[in-house]
């Protein structure tokens, strides 16, 4: 895929880096996003020539920036889009769609991609040693990615995370260090490990790499639902990063002939205990005011400087979305309604993602004779706990049938 990858490039002043280990601006800190050479994969590319290619986001191959074929992650991507008609008629909205990364592989959530892309470059440019600054799940996906394909990893978290996530990645066998304080500490240092050491850190000196593997959740969307742009996305953030890739798969992918142009409107999703990019967007400023101090159930998206956040404004308005938030209770109503009605059970951020999007269906900013698409990111058994005390506790009887038929609800 060399001749389609060109190089690396400052998102505010365009000057260009080779395609290595850099992921910020010499001149003026911009971030560096990949290039392409959209007129050779126009001519390149086609729906047929995708629809053979393999069963997980390397169909789409030729939009990621590698110079060889991928080597971690083979299996990646390609989860279920369901048509969630059940849902759709409790949250009043007439086509709804989910896209169903909680059964993400190999660690049940979207990040399999983003690290998918980070690693196979990280091997290429000959890294040895794997590492990230995560709230959770990307520690996951690291850990099991790097173990699968050999290499050496460390992962960095907040100390206080939910259980589930620390052994998800312990059990692989890397070496978790818990920070003390929130997630922008540990980026922090992570950002100082990288300037000493020669480590990969997907997130930090491979984000350039990394962040263009969120773009396949976009273009899977537009195949499984038959080539079509979605009219309304619904996109839970942390840095943003997620959010602004699937706009550009949306738009490379009109760029290339996939899909036909159309108006579609890109919708922001965040927790209020940490929504620094939904209160600017209400605000409507693009100037991001940190939350210092995340609180809130939702811990995957506890960003309190988000890396991507002025970019993911940009992006919502251009679109004509809107960016909303919920509160701790309304997290747990989205996981709740989202398994009753289509039996999909969601971590934290998937009740952001239902709880946002039904907000915005009762509001207005998705009319009720719209299709819609809800981006569905992380698996809910890493965070059952939230839920312990919000359902019906466990009936325990004794095993005779006198006991069982006093419990029957003889109406039903
Ligand atoms: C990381 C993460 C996101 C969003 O990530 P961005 O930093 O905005 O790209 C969404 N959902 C889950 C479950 C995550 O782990």
């Amino acid at each position: 895929m060399k001749e389609f990858f060109d190089c690396l490039k400052c998102k505010e002043c365009g000057r260009t880096y080779p395609k290595e280990a850099f992921h910020v601006c010499e001149f003026d800190f911009g971030p560096l996003e990949a290039t392409y050479n959209y007129h050779k994969i126009k001519k390149y590319i086609s729906r047929h020539l995708i629809e053979s290619g393999p069963h997980s986001m390397w169909r789409y191959e030729p939009f990621l920036p590698l110079e060889g074929s991928p080597t971690v992650g083979l299996h990646t991507g390609m989860t279920p889009l369901i048509h969630a008609q059940r849902l759709a008629k409790a949250l009043g909205v007439k086509d709804l769609y989910l896209k169903n990364d909680t059964v993400n592989i190999p660690s049940l959530s979207f990040k399999d991609r983003v690290v998918s892309v980070a690693l196979s470059r990280a091997k290429e440019l000959d890294f040895h040693v794997v590492s990230c600054a995560s709230t959770g799940n990307l520690a996951n996906s690291l850990a099991a990615h790097a173990a699968s394909s050999g290499l050496k990893s460390y992962v960095l978290i907040p100390a206080d995370l939910e259980l589930a996530k620390v052994i998800g990645s312990l059990v692989y066998n890397t070496k978790v260090i818990g920070i003390r304080g929130p997630y922008d500490k540990v980026n922090r240092l992570c950002s100082e490990i990288a300037g000493k050491y020669r480590w990969a850190f997907v997130n930090v000196n491979f984000r350039p790499y990394y962040a263009e593997g969120s773009k396949t959740m976009g273009f899977e969307i537009l195949e499984q639902l038959g080539w079509k742009i979605p009219d309304h996305t619904v996109i839970c953030m942390a840095s943003g990063s997620l959010l602004t890739k699937i706009d550009k798969a949306y738009r490379e992918a009109i760029i290339c002939g996939l899909v036909e142009e159309k108006p579609y409107a890109i919708h922001g999703a965040q927790a209020l205990g940490c929504n620094p990019i939904t209160a600017a967007f209400k605000k409507g400023t693009d100037l991001i005011r940190p939350v210092a101090h995340p609180n809130t159930i939702a811990k995957s998206l506890a960003i309190g400087t988000p890396a991507d956040g002025y970019y993911a404004i940009q992006t919502i308005r251009r679109t004509g979305g809107f960016s909303e938030d919920v509160d701790d209770h309304e997290i747990i109503e989205g996981i709740k309604i989202l398994a009753e009605t289509e039996g999909v059970f969601a971590e934290t951020a998937g009740g952001v993602t239902v709880g946002c999007a039904k907000k915005l269906i009762e509001k207005g900013h998705i009319p009720s004779t719209s299709q819609v698409v809800l981006c569905i990111t992380g698996n809910g058994l890493k965070t059952a706990d939230v839920l312990k005390d919000h359902l019906q506790p466990i009936e325990v009887i004794d095993p005779t049938i006198q006991d069982f038929d006093k419990i029957i609800d003889f109406e039903n």
